[in-house]
């Protein structure tokens, strides 16, 4: 036995595991026991590490929540042996999966931190070894025999992120994410420097993990634009089985103030749907009634979304939705911060 922090490696698919096809030139995934030997300096680190993949490694953009399901289910099964958690998934939905998986689980006291690279591990300028290295390492963090991180993160090129604040923001560049309304939890130069104040604060602590794996799929994101029709908006709220609606709206949660949008809306709820109001500025919140413009979806009872990102609001609206809420409830939970993804 050592007392060396023990971390779990889940490899779910992106690029970071990709080779190319020479013939082809598409990337596609590959046997994950690769991964090993081509960052040597994994052995490097003052921790154990253990591996599991996906039988089938996924590009993330196959991403859904039967795999959301899977992933949870691996940090919860193996929850009490290890010190922490790295799992790898492809960037591009990253910011979904890994928002999802921080509202499953609640009291969450061990880090569960997401990465994944723009290139391949095996290029040469590739970003994927500064991303895993670094990550193993915040996940090896600990003071006082406790882990420093206990919460659901993202870290890519130099940052850690709290992860249900994350956005992809970029699909060329190594810094391919931003959490635009909340600062990096921690940044790696020369030293690894956390900012401490910023860290997840767990009300009650030492409280037992509650694995929640109920997620509800009848969920839409509709996204304004000037000129959008009836027929698109009354195409989405009456979808089928529809429970949930992630509005996004302009600005600071501006909309059209036209009759039969707000009729449409209003009926909607009425009808015991869930819409919730998010702006579709980068940056910045939500206050409603601060324009006339949005003066109207406070009175028929949309739910602000106040800062929180639209990936943040779908993965809390599947949670949410699977939790038998009256509607009181509903909106007062989604509007309160539960993981740190709102203020
Ligand atoms: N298409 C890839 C994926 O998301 C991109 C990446 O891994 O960054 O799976």
């Amino acid at each position: 036995m050592t007392n060396k922090p023990n971390i779990l490696l889940v490899y779910t698919g992106g690029t970071i595991g990709m080779v190319k096809d020479y013939k082809t030139k598409a990337l596609k995934a590959f046997d994950f026991s690769q991964i090993l030997k081509k960052i040597p300096e994994l052995r490097q680190l003052n921790c154990q590490i253990t591996t599991v993949s996906f039988e089938e490694p996924i590009d993330s953009s196959n991403m859904n929540t039967q795999y959301y399901i899977k992933i949870a289910e691996i940090i919860a099964e193996n929850y009490k042996k290890y010190d922490g958690f790295v799992v790898l998934t492809g960037s591009d939905t990253m910011s979904y999966t890994s928002s999802a998986i921080s509202f499953m689980f609640e009291n969450l006291q061990k880090p569960v931190i997401f990465t994944g690279s723009q290139l391949p591990i095996g290029d040469l300028r590739t970003d994927a070894k500064e991303n895993l290295i670094t990550t193993i390492e915040i996940a090896c963090a600990q003071e006082q025999g406790e882990s420093i991180i206990k919460e659901v993160c993202l870290y890519f090129e130099y940052k850690l992120y709290r992860a249900n604040r994350t956005t992809k923001i970029n699909a060329e560049q190594f810094q391919a994410f931003a959490s635009m309304n909340y600062p990096p939890l921690a940044e790696s130069g020369v030293h690894l420097s956390f900012n401490k104040h910023l860290l997840f604060k767990h009300e009650k602590q030492k409280e037992n993990l509650i694995f929640r794996k109920k997620l509800v799929e009848n969920v839409a994101i509709l996204k304004l634009f000037p000129g959008i029709t009836k027929e698109v908006v009354t195409a989405i709220v009456q979808t089928k089985g529809l429970k949930g609606l992630i509005l996004e709206t302009y600005g600071s949660g501006n909309a059209p103030t036209e009759k039969w949008f707000i009729d449409l809306l209003e009926t909607t709820i009425k009808e015991g749907i869930q819409i919730v109001n998010v702006t579709q500025c980068a940056s910045g919140r939500v206050i409603l009634g601060l324009y006339e413009t949005s003066s109207d979806l406070k009175r028929i009872g949309i739910i602000n979304g106040k800062n929180i990102t639209t990936e943040s609001a779908i993965a809390k609206m599947m949670y949410l939705l699977g939790e038998n809420l009256s509607n009181d409830q509903f909106k007062y939970y989604f509007e309160i911060s539960l993981r740190g993804e709102i203020d």
